[in-house]
């Protein structure tokens, strides 16, 4: 109780701090082992100590900066005290081991609490853990409640196992660093393991293949989605892939591998890969080398798909090729006129066909746009250069066709078919002009010929039936707009088939050659002639007065048509009619107007040739009359219809019976008897008459071969009959089936067939002489040159026209026929006279000298009962 106390304070502590005490408490912190876990290899040296010292309490103490923190403890439940209250501030003060055997006797512990109170402290020997000389960072302490004694033996003996807490503390910090280390390098793999991710999600979701290779064994390693998708999954050596490329390619791209593998270098270019499926694609493909330290450790592959790149290419190429072939082919130019200059750049075909000397070696020639329009034909510049207006104001392309100078042949100028394409300056502003010429005038020249060919009609020049129906159709749409007359004539050739059928078709086409000069002579020049086919032709008039001159013109055509034409050693003289329809009156519509002028030319061929008739209303009427005839006509044909007349031929000088005429008759079912003059001509037209002018000469001869008398039986035979053979035959088949004596028959002929001074006509004249039949001239003095026929063919007979007797009390008819009589009695040709209706008109006629009569006076045509009645009559007065 006695003792000196002496109490060491929180101050006192702090003094005991060591000197390097913030060196002391970083090497203690380093260790990271503070508030760590229990560690079985502390926890040993702890209890190691505690059974070797047989203490009840064993400690690691670690002193930190406010505390002692027990790293290991026996003995005690507390992890620590503050550090005011630590024996370890003393322990840490000296390497040796401090040993208080009873805290009570010492200064420095006897009023620690932990000696005053719990645990109750009164021995404490504690070694100090020595990290490295001067660093003392805690104790290994044993502790007993009881006062002890403790030898040095046992003092060396804790600080052995202090120097093992140590040895232990260093593993602890090494492992620590270990685990951060590896910590740090775990945590550094796995943001690299993030960065990978990453990069492979990108590398996945580009559209190109993106493949690694290392160059020792060449193997891809890496390889994206687009890469796995065009080779599939399996990896393999660069070069076994590179063999499956397409045959064009694979030596190319080979060698530039090999080369970039030598070289070390990057590689750049394009080929067609092969796809797993067997397909080639273009790609362009660039091969990059990953260097570390200067060593190539992979290569980094990307290939771009091109392949609709490349087609596009390939195209567009391929179109440019077929355009230069096209323009080689077409031998075309090519021009570039740029508008913000007007220099016009041509290439040496453009130049060439512009005249323009292109320098050598130069491929292109520039003018400036005032020349090149200068060389354009002053009539077709305006034209081109509206249109090339109209395309700069449409942003679009022209075609214009113009003419050019040809210095070789000036009155020739040259063709050029143009086409351009306006293109703008980007910003909407035309900028140039870019196009292709062509030589057109070879085109041009068949063009016109074919223009020609198909417009004119070859043999006469004249417009044909397309001219005059765009012709008609343009004036009758000017005549519909507004005022003005025009008229439409049509013209018909009379007689014109017979010249070709018997002259043969030169003369048929020289005649026409001369009517078609003809009308031209007599039509004006601003009317339209056309020839519409065969011996049709048609005039298209215009004028202030369409009717007036319409017949002006008609008169004057058949007028000049009229006159005699020669034909190599021949003259013939043809006729024409003319049918007149005039608009707008007569119609405004070009099938109208024609169909209305040809009823009218049908109404003056009808009315007697050489003649023009207007078209009025009753002509349509007219000719579906006529059309319906025709029909009739057939139909009364084929039921045989049609009958036979008779009508007497006497002798002038004792009134006897010389002969019959048969004249044909057609009691129509509703018309009752038609005239022979009005179905006749259709039967000609149709060509009925043949068949029907057979049957005639059968019925006639068999007839007269019943006669009770040798009478004549005389038959009229159209010219048309002598047109077709055959003619020869029916008449050789009548008198065969007949039995009737050849000379017994007589065939009358016109002068229509005279007229065609065929010598074929005239061959077969002569042959049916020769058999014996007779041939009569019928209705002399009704045409041309009458008299000329006389001498051609010795008739057997002349009979003159009827028009004669019925003017025979005129002096000129009687003056005619006197010299047509004594012409006929000079060739010995028996002359009848037609018509004879009174005793007066046969008084004159007998002063004429006729040989015959025929008429009304002596008989009219009769059935055939009625002529053998008439011939029964005879007999008896024959008789008498
Ligand atoms: P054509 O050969 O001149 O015949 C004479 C015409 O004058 C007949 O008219 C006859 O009836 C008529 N005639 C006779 N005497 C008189 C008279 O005194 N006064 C008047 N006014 N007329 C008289 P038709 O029978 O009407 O025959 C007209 C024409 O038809 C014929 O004229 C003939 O060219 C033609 N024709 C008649 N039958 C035939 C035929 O079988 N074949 C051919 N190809 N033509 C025929
Ligand atoms: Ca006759
Ligand atoms: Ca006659």
């Amino acid at each position: 109780m006695d003792r000196p106390i002496l109490k060491f304070t929180p101050r006192d502590i702090a003094l005991l701090r060591p000197a390097n005490e913030a060196e002391r408490l970083a090497a203690l912190h380093d260790l990271k082992i503070l508030n760590t876990a229990p560690e079985t290899q502390f926890d040993a040296i702890c209890r190691t100590a505690q059974v070797l010292f047989g203490t009840p309490i064993a400690l690691i103490s670690l002193l930190d900066e406010d505390r002692q923190w027990f790293k290991a403890r026996c003995g005690l439940s507390d992890d620590g005290t503050s550090r005011d209250v630590a024996f370890c501030n003393h322990t840490i003060q000296a390497d040796a081991v401090l040993v208080v055997e009873d805290a009570r006797d010492d200064a420095r512990f006897s009023a620690n609490p932990l000696v005053t109170g719990k645990p109750g402290i009164r021995f404490y020997a504690g070694a100090p853990l020595i990290l490295r000389s001067g660093i003392r960072v805690g104790s290994l302490c044993i502790i007993d409640t009881e006062p002890r004694r403790f030898t040095t033996e046992q003092a060396d003996q804790l600080r052995d196992l202090a120097v093992v807490v140590t040895a232990n503390l260093r593993v602890h910090q090494d492992r620590t660093e270990h685990r951060r280390v590896a910590a740090t390098l775990a945590d550094t793999d796995g943001a690299l393991r993030d960065a990978q991710t990453r990069y492979a999600s990108l590398a996945d979701a580009l559209p190109q293949m993106v493949w690694t290779v290392s160059p020792r064994d060449r193997v891809t390693a890496y390889r994206n989605a687009s890469f796995r998708a065009y080779y599939g999954e399996a990896g393999e050596p660069v070069e076994r892939r590179l063999s499956r490329n397409h045959p064009d390619d694979v030596d190319r791209m080979s060698r530039a591998w090999e080369a970039a593998v030598l070289k070390r270098q990057a590689l750049e270019l394009e080929g067609r890969l092969r796809r797993h499926d067997g397909d080639y694609r273009w790609h362009r493909i660039v091969m990059t080398p990953l260097r570390r330290g200067g060593e190539v450790v992979e290569w980094l592959g990307t290939a771009l798909d091109i392949d609709h790149i490349i087609a596009a290419q390939n195209e567009l190429k391929e179109t440019g090729d077929l355009l230069r072939l096209a323009q080689e082919a077409a031998e075309a130019g090519i021009w570039e006129w740029d508008m913000r200059t007007d220099v016009v750049r041509l290439s040496s075909m453009s130049a060439r066909m512009h005249n323009l000397p292109v320098p050598n070696g130069q491929d292109a020639f520039e003018i400036p746009l005032a020349d090149w329009k200068a060389q354009v034909h002053p009539d077709d510049l305006p034209e081109v250069w509206t249109e090339v207006k109209r395309a700069i104001a449409d942003r679009s392309t022209y075609s214009c066709e113009f003419r050019i100078a040809n210095p070789a042949v000036p009155a020739e100028p040259r063709w050029m078919q143009s086409f351009g394409r306006m293109l703008d300056d980007g910003a909407g502003e035309p900028a140039r002009c870019v196009g292709l010429q062509i030589d057109i005038t070879d085109r041009k020249a068949s063009e016109a010929r074919i223009a020609y060919v198909a417009s004119h009609d070859d043999l006469t020049g004249l417009p044909n039936r397309t001219v005059f129906h765009a012709t008609l159709e343009r004036l009758l749409a000017e005549l519909g707009n507004g005022s003005g007359q025009g008229a439409l004539l049509c013209l018909d050739l009379d007689r014109f088939k017979s010249v070709n059928d018997t002259l043969g078709h030169h003369a048929g086409d020289g005649l026409l050659r001369v009517v078609a000069d003809r009308l031209r002579a007599t039509v004006g020049d601003d009317d339209v002639i056309a020839r519409l086919g065969g011996d049709e032709f048609a005039i298209i008039l215009r004028g202030p007065t369409g009717l007036e001159s319409a017949r002006t013109l008609a008169q004057a055509v058949i007028t000049s048509i009229g006159q005699p034409i020669h034909l190599g050693s021949q003259v013939v003289t043809i006729g024409a009619s003319v049918g007149i329809a005039v608009a707008p009156e007569h119609g405004l519509e070009v099938d109208i107007l024609h169909r209305h002028a040809d009823l009218a030319l049908y109404r003056a061929k009808a009315a007697g040739r050489n003649s023009f008739q207007v078209y009025t209303e009753g002509m349509d009427q007219a000719l579906e009359n006529r059309n319906k005839l025709e029909f009739d006509m057939h139909l009364a044909h084929r039921k045989e219809e049609f009958q036979l007349h008779y009508q007497p031929v006497v002798a002038m000088a004792d009134g006897q019976v010389r002969g019959f005429e048969a004249l044909m008759r057609w009691p129509h079912p509703t018309r009752g008897m038609v005239s022979p003059a009005e179905f006749i001509p259709i039967a000609e037209e149709t060509g009925l008459v043949v068949p029907l002018g057979a049957w005639a000469l059968e019925q006639a001869c068999s007839f007269a071969a019943s006669w009770p008398i040798e009478a004549r039986i005389a038959v009229n035979v159209s010219a048309v009959q002598f047109q077709q053979p055959g003619l020869e035959a029916a008449v050789r088949h009548a008198l065969a089936v007949s039995g009737l004596a050849a000379d017994r028959l007589e065939l009358e002929i016109t002068e229509s067939l005279m007229i065609q001074d065929s010598e074929a006509v005239v061959a077969c004249l002569h042959r049916l002489r020769s058999i014996g039949v007779r041939i009569a001239l019928d209705d002399f003095g009704t045409g041309y040159s009458s008299l000329s026929y006389l001498r051609r063919f010795p008739f057997d007979k002349i009979k003159i026209d009827r028009s004669f007797v019925r003017e025979i009390d005129d002096p000129d008819a009687q003056v005619i026929v006197r010299a047509v009589v004594s012409i006929g009695e000079r060739l010995g040709t028996a002359i009848t006279a037609e018509g004879v209706e009174t005793e007066d008109q046969l008084a004159l006629v007998r002063q004429t000298g006729c040989t015959e009569v025929q008429g009304f006076l002596f008989g009219k045509p009769m059935p055939a009962e009625q002529a053998l009645a008439f011939m029964q009559e005879q007999i008896p007065r024959k008789a008498a």
